[in-house]
């Protein structure tokens, strides 16, 4: 079977067409600048040259359908016909507390999507627009949400309720959701794959650290606690977010700059991180470029980041009692040697020992522990499409 899957963004979209026989990917793209001037799509087909198609795409389904023109072409197209593809997995970024697992969509469900469009405002209604687009290009083929937030659902009460009057809890839902729920589940099913071992019998901490960063602490193959909440805005240190701060801060910060909500919001996600502190860049290579130039705050940040991540992975290991395996991954995990050489330093205390030589790679699935460490450490570079595919053959099937 074929699945396409699609990620939708505000004025973008990703898609990968797989072939579920080998899980290989046929094609792969992005269209750019949905409804902005100078759109256009760039399609990599395997084993075929790239193309780059200047046009104007007003909306997702102009996008979408652009994007089956190009599978479909006799040229540079990889299917010979849209009736090719079995299904289509959409990654939607909030389900909220109602989706614990991907879920075939239907009318009901696009209507809880919808519902769930105060939480993740920015992320909701561009996955909306993706599947009513596929719907209406494709109706007959089954379309599937495959959910940020439904890896975290097993954290109990005590991990996703917060300190607060708990009236909010129930009249607004707020409550700790959690984020990049696909990446950790792929990250640990592949450990546990790789260590041939069933994931029930493991304590796993997987770090997914790239421009948004979360930890999770998983036990028995669940998710007991992570570090994003909310919003994506809690937990680790990020490139341009500020992760937790003391949230007395926000209103003291306020009054003395005369800040609007909008303003602090964005001070807070888009200003604070790697850029905040060290003035230089929200992406790492900038940042660690600057502090082997000598730049003081550009040092300080990459400590603060690597002190977070420690801090969150020791508290995570207090709370499921133990620790069997860690997982870097994504663009820092997968690429930063200095980063994973710097946290386990500090993990020492629980007979978690890295082959230094070994950890000096960047980007390939790699176990850095050494023999006689009692913690397996592992680089997996993630793969959420992967998983967004191998979700909708399961359920499709
Ligand atoms: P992601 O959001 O997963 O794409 O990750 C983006 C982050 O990964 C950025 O902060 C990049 O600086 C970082 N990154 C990517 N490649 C490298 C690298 N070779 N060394 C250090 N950081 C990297």
């Amino acid at each position: 079977m074929k699945i396409l899957v699609l990620n939708s963004g505000s004025s973008s979209l990703k898609y990968q067409l797989f072939d579920m026989t080998d899980e290989s990917v046929l094609a792969k793209g992005l269209v750019e600048r949905i409804g902005l001037e100078g759109s256009l799509l760039t399609h990599r087909p395997a084993n075929k040259e790239k193309q780059v198609i200047n046009t104007d795409i007003p909306d997702h389904t102009t996008a979408i359908q652009l994007v089956l023109d190009a599978l479909t072409n006799p040229d540079y197209g990889v299917i010979s016909s849209m009736d090719e593809i079995g299904a289509v997995g959409h990654r939607i970024v909030h389900g909220g507390s109602v989706f614990t697992e991907t879920t075939i969509i239907n009318d009901e469900v696009v209507a809880e999507i919808e519902k769930l469009i105060p939480l993740a405002p920015l992320h909701n209604p561009p996955g909306i627009a993706g599947i009513k687009a596929c719907r209406s290009i494709l109706p007959n083929v089954p379309q599937v949400a495959v959910f940020d937030t439904a890896f975290h659902q097993s954290m109990p009460e005590v991990s996703y309720i917060y300190g607060l009057p708990y009236e909010y809890f129930e009249k607004y839902g707020i409550r700790r959701y959690g984020f990049h729920g696909t990446s950790h589940r792929y990250v640990s099913h592949r450990a546990a794959e790789i260590l041939g071992e069933p994931l029930e019998d493991l304590k796993m901490i997987t770090c997914h650290l790239g421009n948004g960063s979360s930890i999770a602490a998983i036990d028995k193959g669940k998710v007991m606690d992570t570090t994003m909440g909310f919003t994506p805005l809690e937990g680790l240190m990020m490139g341009a977010r500020s992760g937790n701060v003391d949230p007395a801060i926000i209103s003291f910060i306020m009054e003395k700059e005369n800040l609007t909500i909008k303003e602090v919001d964005e001070l807070l996600n888009k200003k604070s991180g790697f850029l905040g502190v060290s003035g230089v860049s929200s992406d790492l290579r900038n940042v660690e470029e600057a502090a082997s130039e000598g730049n003081y705050r550009a040092q300080l940040a990459i400590d603060m980041f690597y002190q977070k991540i420690v801090r969150f992975i020791g508290a995570f290991v207090a709370e499921i009692n133990g620790i069997d395996v860690l997982v870097f991954t994504a663009g820092i995990g997968e690429n930063s040697p200095q980063m994973r050489e710097a946290v386990c330093d500090k993990l020492e205390f629980l007979c978690l020992f890295i082959d230094k030589e070994k950890n000096k790679f960047r980007g390939e699935e790699r176990e850095i522990s050494r023999p006689g460490s009692k913690v397996k450490v592992f680089v997996i570079p993630t793969n959420e499409e992967l998983m967004i595919a191998r979700d909708t053959a399961t359920l499709v099937k």
